[in-house]
């Protein structure tokens, strides 16, 4: 019967279509790991930017505190020429020791935020060099990926022409029902019949439709895994010899 044949024919070049997605599906997991690393890299990266750009404004903050403090001192400094009495004069000085001594203070702040910042740009270095060399990686596998997908479609989409051109010829309730079947039964949707049974679920067929199957006029279906039947001689003379 030809359209068993068409059938078995588009059966094939669907399975093939599955086997051809599988393999593209698995590509990616392949990149996984590394885009693990990567991402993980990166998140080390840009944590250490920020707490490198924190410590800076930080840094820049204390810097311009300690500056003002010292223009402070100067301008005291020079009103100190132009005072005429004592007390002023110890006031005014006394004013000046302790915005020093503040100052003082303000710069072992600094210094101590300066040791911080140094490891902190280090770490950024160093993290940044990691990240690169991971991004380098990625990015590479990336492209690669991308041309195995990239061919992977172009399979897919010369098998979907094939399998357009066989089912051309099908009527279309067929087609639909065999895609069903096809979705519905892992792949298997027309099944051969030997031994009086379906080779699809195995179940025993009725002699009467063993015998209609035999004769090979119709299209008929497994009672119990609706599965579409053809009579193989070949199989049915294999296993009985
Ligand atoms: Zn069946």
């Amino acid at each position: 019967m030809e359209q068993v044949k068409v059938l078995l024919d588009l059966q094939e070049i669907m399975t093939r279509r599955c086997a051809i997605e599988e393999e593209k599906r698995k590509v990616p997991l392949d990149v996984a790991d590394l885009k693990g690393l990567f991402e993980e890299r990166e998140a080390a990266f840009l944590a250490a930017g920020q707490e490198f750009e924190s410590l800076r404004q930080q840094r820049r903050d204390r810097e311009r505190e300690i500056e003002e403090e010292r223009d402070l001192v100067e301008k005291a400094k020079a009103k100190l020429m132009g005072i005429k009495t004592n007390k002023e004069y110890y006031a005014m000085l006394k004013e000046i020791e302790q915005t020093k001594k503040v100052n003082t203070e303000r710069e072992e702040v600094l210094l101590a935020l300066m040791a911080r910042f140094e490891e902190a740009e280090k770490r950024l270095a160093d993290l940044k060099a990691e990240f690169e060399e991971v991004e380098g990686r990625y990015r590479t596998q990336m492209v690669d990926i991308d041309a195995r997908m990239a061919t992977f479609d172009k399979e897919i989409a010369a098998v979907d022409a094939e399998r357009r051109r066989i089912g051309a010829s099908l009527e279309a309730g067929l087609l639909r029902r065999f895609e069903q079947i096809f979705d519905r039964r892992e792949g298997l949707a027309i099944a051969s019949a030997h031994n009086c049974s379906c080779s699809g679920c195995h179940m025993n067929l009725s002699p009467q439709l063993y015998n209609m199957l035999q004769r090979g006029d119709k299209l008929y279906s497994c009672p119990n895994c609706n599965r579409l039947l053809y009579f193989s001689e070949e199989a049915d003379g294999a296993e009985a010899g």
